[in-house]
């Protein structure tokens, strides 16, 4: 049996709204990420996260769907994303991204589901994200909403083991050798290890200009080097996520 809304027909989808499935909607971005991964590698990730996740809370008794994802994320960052200077990246206003979390929520809301997990692969969505869900709630309080990324989910232990010399955090691991491992886990065909750079990690201050200088990012938009890259790392990091996710679930969004 599918988890994704969108391989089901409306009848199997009311079905299971009625019997109190929850609604997974990952949340990504249409962004560079380097020369050896996908444009689509936020909104891939987040939707296999999530699929993943909907398969092991079904098993566990919670009948869970995955909604499509919300494939469009606000706009990249420069020292989390790269920026908007790359080509590819195609994001959107605020207030559109709000917007549509907003009316997506609402939909699912006037079907009937009143449990949703926002499942967000792409830091700058995060309080946008927040501002769609309060807007939803504000008008159907009975919603209760999970909000999260999903790589906050990754034990320490496994950062331990991924990373012998020191974790250079969810920012600048933009990319870099987490979001590779996890593509090469889930979606191998779309990586080209081959093409992977070598500069080395990018240096930011702790301030921003707007518009961003010329030469802040790596020229390559991979934020911290991808060598070590493996998909035995991203079959680690992927269990640790999805496993955490629904114990979070399971808990807190009864
Ligand atoms: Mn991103």
């Amino acid at each position: 049996m599918s988890h994704l809304m969108a391989e089901m027909p409306w009848t199997q989808y009311r079905r299971r709204i009625d019997a109190g499935a929850v609604v997974l909607l990952p949340l990504g971005s249409v962004e560079q990420h380097g020369p050896h991964l996908p444009l689509g590698t936020d909104h891939l990730l987040a939707t296999a996260v999530s699929a993943d996740a909907a398969r092991m809370l079904a098993g566990r008794g919670r009948d869970a769907m995955v909604a499509p994802a919300l494939a469009y994320g606000y706009k990249s960052q420069p020292h989390m994303g790269g920026g908007q200077a790359f080509p590819g990246t195609t994001s959107l206003d605020a207030m559109t991204l709000i917007g549509q979390v907003r009316d997506i929520l609402r939909e699912l809301h006037r079907h009937g589901c009143r449990r949703i997990v926002v499942v967000n692969s792409h830091c700058e969505n995060q309080a946008f994200a927040w501002e769609g869900i309060d807007l939803a709630r504000r008008e159907h309080p009975q919603l209760r909403v999970m909000r999260l990324e999903y790589w906050d989910f990754t034990a320490p232990s496994t950062l331990d083991a991924v990373f012998p010399d020191g974790f250079p955090g969810w920012a600048l691991e933009h990319a870099a050798v987490v979001e590779t491992s996890l593509m090469l886990h889930y979606h191998p065909a779309l990586v080209d290890m081959a093409a992977l750079p070598d500069e080395p990690a990018a240096a930011f201050p702790v301030w921003d200009l707007c518009p961003q200088p010329d030469g802040l990012v790596p020229s390559q938009g991979v934020l911290s080097p991808a060598r070590g890259a493996d998909a035995a790392k991203g079959a680690r990091i992927a269990a640790d996520c999805v496993a955490g996710i629904v114990d979070a679930v399971l808990r807190d969004l009864r």
